[in-house]
């Protein structure tokens, strides 16, 4: 029996890792498109950490003694900030909303970070990696999976496709072209991140669908190196979540959802950055000038003037929660017979933690007890990891936050902050895609400069081989000429974080996609849903290390 996961994340690593530990004959084997391991890996991240321990546990024990455990979980947070924002001078600490809410039972008091740790995910990746390979997984980086193979007759996956290396950018052979090959399995595990290519074309092949539409928000981050002083005076165990100024401003706009953080990284690093709900109606917003304002704010200054930015990044996060969940109609599986979706493929983040790293480690661990449950009949494989899912504690948080990002993409952070609270009384609403809500109306708050996207991207060392096909496409240049650049002014080419749209000669065309940071924002935020993204060869794109 063969098992093949799609994603070398914290989610398809875990599957790995407790497959390995509870089966050690069962072949595994994980396929990443990056060159290597946590290259694609970014995140806030606040790691809740009892799934974590609870696999390490079993497959690697003493962990808690190796010299990487303590560098990954080095910063354990103690320290706790929950700011509001009011302009580019004031911030007034609303610790004490959270834990009144926490005495009240109320959803927001799921918000509270303490005892969990702040973590690069690339470290924690590669580290995980590591431990996968150590146990007897087999790691594959730099390859690139382009769909999945099903039995024409019987519907049930066989295999992966991976994608053809060697085109030029016409799309013809070169001499060192490659077929991408099928890895047939007898299960197949979606752990491709948020918005995963081949997961979404599963999702619409297998006919499964999502109750609301998944929403994203789009985050970008820095780590910057500051003094010594200004580390100290931060101090290493300390997170700080910022709401209000540069995205929302009560009454008189502007109305977005989402926030700053600054989170300790190792010594004299700090990280912060912006992740604003990506169903904004400013039609020349980019999520960088928030970040570049939420920098320049009094209180995050003071921790960062005269920093570097030593590496940076940007990536999308699903946020549509319990009823953004990918569902086979008649059954409620998540998935189809041998192939499961787990982590942020399923969208399995909790919007009231701001947190799904520990749902999607969890998730592998599901996945896993799945596979050796169904071992002689992987087709049901995909109903027992949906009934071990709806035992868990993902049901039971991301049943908890179900309704609190719908109740703000419905009614905007002003009147759906508050109504939220009502938490499981109110009703489904229904809400429309992300894309729906860019209007024609500009962002107040612009930075002087433009933001410096070269720099940006430069830091992100993200790199493709040139001579391949675009992976970008547009798909109606009328579109763009004649309804979206005269009303929108042609928005990919300011939110896109790494400036690969651009106007040549009265046309927008994506012109460096070699810069792409593979966030897909574009694919999602294109006001008329006129561009799609494909996947690269293996091994091209960004290579985050510490992020
Ligand atoms: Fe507008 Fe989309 Fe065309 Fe860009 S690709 S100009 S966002 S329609
Ligand atoms: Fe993100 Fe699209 Fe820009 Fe690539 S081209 S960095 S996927 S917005």
């Amino acid at each position: 029996m063969t098992v093949l996961v799609i994603g070398a994340g914290p989610a398809g690593l875990t599957t790995a890792i407790q497959l390995k530990s509870l089966k050690p004959d069962i072949d595994v084997c994980v396929v990443e498109k990056s060159a290597d391991l946590g290259n694609h890996n970014l995140s806030g991240a606040v790691l809740e950490p009892e799934p974590l321990h609870t696999l390490l546990d079993i497959a690697a024990p003493g962990w808690r003694d190796t010299d990487v455990a303590k560098e990954v979980l080095a910063n354990k947070i103690d320290k706790d900030d929950i700011l509001f924002l009011l302009g580019k001078k004031l911030s007034f600490n609303i610790f004490f909303a959270l834990k009144l809410a926490k005495i009240f039972k109320l959803g927001f008091g799921q918000m509270i970070h303490k005892g969990d740790y702040s973590v690069s995910v690339s470290k924690l990746t590669k580290w995980m990696g590591q431990i996968a390979k150590n146990v007897g997984a087999e790691v594959l980086t730099g390859f690139a999976a382009h769909n999945i193979v099903l039995d024409e007759s019987s519907g049930k996956a066989i295999g992966v496709k991976l994608v053809d290396q060697g085109l030029d950018k016409e799309g013809n052979r070169q001499p060192n072209f490659t077929e991408g090959e099928i890895i047939r399995a007898d299960f197949i595990v979606l752990a491709e991140g948020c918005d995963g290519l081949v997961t979404e074309k599963f999702v619409t092949e297998a006919n499964l669908e999502r109750q609301s539409p998944q929403l994203y928000s789009v985050g970008v981050k820095e780590l910057i190196k500051v003094s010594p002083e200004q580390y100290k005076k931060f101090t290493s165990s300390r997170v700080v979540h910022a709401m209000g100024y540069p995205i929302w401003t009560p009454f008189v706009g502007p109305g977005m959802f989402g926030g700053g953080i600054v989170y300790a990284g190792v010594k004299d690093h700090l990280s912060v950055g912006m992740i604003v709900g990506a169903d904004w109606k400013y039609c020349d917003f980019n999520p960088q000038d928030a970040l570049t304002n939420f920098k320049n704010h009094r209180f995050v200054r003071q921790f960062i003037e005269g920093g570097t930015v030593v590496e940076a990044g940007a990536k999308m996060i699903p946020e549509g929660g319990y009823y953004a969940i990918p569902r086979e109609p008649e059954t409620g599986n998540i998935g189809k017979a041998n192939v499961m979706i787990l982590g942020d493929s399923a969208g399995f983040v909790n919007m009231l933690k701001i947190k799904g790293l520990h749902n999607a480690i969890n998730s592998g661990i599901q996945a896993a007890k799945a596979i050796v449950q169904t071992f002689d009949n992987p087709e049901s494989a995909a109903s027992v990891y949906t009934e071990l899912i709806e035992k868990s504690e993902i049901d039971r948080e991301m049943k908890s936050a179900r309704n609190f990002r719908q109740t703000v993409a419905k009614f905007g952070p002003l009147q759906g902050m508050p109504l939220s609270i009502l938490g499981g009384l109110l009703p489904r609403f229904e809400i429309e895609k992300d894309y729906q809500a860019t209007t024609t109306a500009r962002y107040r708050l612009k930075p002087g400069k433009n933001f410096d996207k070269d720099t940006f991207t430069a830091v992100a060392a993200t790199e493709h081989r040139e001579e391949q096909p675009s992976h970008l496409t547009i798909l109606d240049a009328e579109i763009c000429r004649t309804k979206c650049t005269p009303f929108y002014n042609s928005p990919c080419i300011t939110f896109c974080p790494a400036g690969v749209y651009e106007t040549i000669h009265d046309d927008v065309k994506p012109a460096n996609p070699s810069n792409c940071l593979h966030c897909k924002t574009c694919q999602r935020k294109c006001p008329f849903d006129n561009i799609r993204w494909t996947v690269p060869e293996g091994g091209g794109g960004p290579r985050y290390q510490r992020m």
